[in-house]
């Protein structure tokens, strides 16, 4: 078994190697393991300086990745674009430049430009991690995605993956689909037309416009948000109309002849991608999957410390 990433940082899914998944899979299930002891610290990352700096808003991955960071005993400072110098007109590197003369030795970033944190990998010594940078990628999502279906169905291998919703805007959808495919599972993607990238079929997936028979089809269904703080036209008429045709009840779940695994990444839109008697049913992993992104982020930073 492989003991080092192939990579210095984590930019995307795209990037790394079904190995390096399955090692943070590994170490991700070892932190699980970690974090349910009475004494959830190790002292990992002790000397190590870590910077979240996130430039769009964020409630669960800045909280993970903080909590993450703290478990490993790594010094952690903050910083938000709402209430820094970006507001007074300072640039993106002038920004980090700064952050890192104060000698910080990994950055996890959250940016709305594409590419951001690959810009900053050209520019700064420090490892990068990107917790989302626009319509992009948001890799430590996927792995956390990936690794809740590895714990609760045992293997990815072969599985039937449903991705629903806006896929257009989903920075989720495209490192999911990326891991999926290196895991070797098998993936949909199911939403309105005006949602769905045209050619998304070149990346392996299959197309489903019909949310019924994408839920007769998989085991899991990814159930994303819609990205309406992205989207600048009207991709839909209303969200009632979406919620209509595309949203997931408990009703649809019980016509099924099968189990079937919900997700969704947060935040939660009740009442139109999910109703709250699937968001709380027994069918959701959601909130596994929020614990789950706090093993999943420790083992990312533990990798990368090494690399
Ligand atoms: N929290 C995820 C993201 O940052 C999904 C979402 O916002 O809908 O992309």
């Amino acid at each position: 078994m492989q003991q080092k990433l192939s990579v210095r940082h984590l930019l995307g899914i795209k990037d790394i190697t079904p190995d390096d998944i399955a090692l943070i899979f590994d170490t991700a299930a070892n932190f699980k393991e970690v974090i349910n002891r009475p004494i959830k610290k190790v002292p990992s990352l002790r000397d190590i300086t870590i910077a979240n700096i996130f430039f769009e808003n964020s409630t669960r991955t800045r909280l993970s990745f903080e909590l993450a960071e703290k478990r490993l005993s790594a010094d952690v400072v903050n910083f938000s674009s709402s209430n820094s110098s970006v507001k007074k007109g300072e640039t993106l590197l002038d920004t980090v430049n700064n952050i890192l003369a104060m000698k910080v030795d990994m950055v996890v970033m959250r940016h709305a430009s594409v590419g951001a944190p690959h810009f900053l990998t050209q520019h700064i010594k420090a490892n990068v991690i990107n917790a989302g940078d626009g319509t992009h990628e948001h890799p430590t999502q996927a792995l956390l995605d990936g690794f809740s279906m590895l714990q609760k169905l045992g293997s990815l291998q072969g599985k039937k993956v449903a991705i629903i919703g806006d896929i257009l805007h989903s920075r989720v959808a495209l490192s999911n689909i990326f891991l999926l495919k290196k895991m070797g599972a098998e993936v949909m993607v199911c939403g309105p037309k005006t949602l769905l990238p045209r050619h998304i079929e070149a990346l392996g997936v299959k197309v489903e416009l019909e949310v019924k028979k994408a839920l007769q089809w998989c085991d899991v269904a990814n159930v994303l948000r819609i990205q309406l703080e992205r989207q600048q036209i009207k991709y839909f008429p209303s969200l009632r109309e979406y919620s209509l045709y595309y949203g997931i009840n408990k009703k649809m779940l019980s016509e099924l002849d099968k189990e079937i695994v919900i997700m969704h990444p947060g935040p939660i839109n009740r009442g139109v991608e999910l109703s709250s008697d699937v968001a709380d049913s027994e069918h959701s992993i959601i909130l596994e999957q929020v614990e789950n992104g706090v093993a999943v982020r420790m083992a990312v930073l533990y990798l990368l410390a090494q690399s």
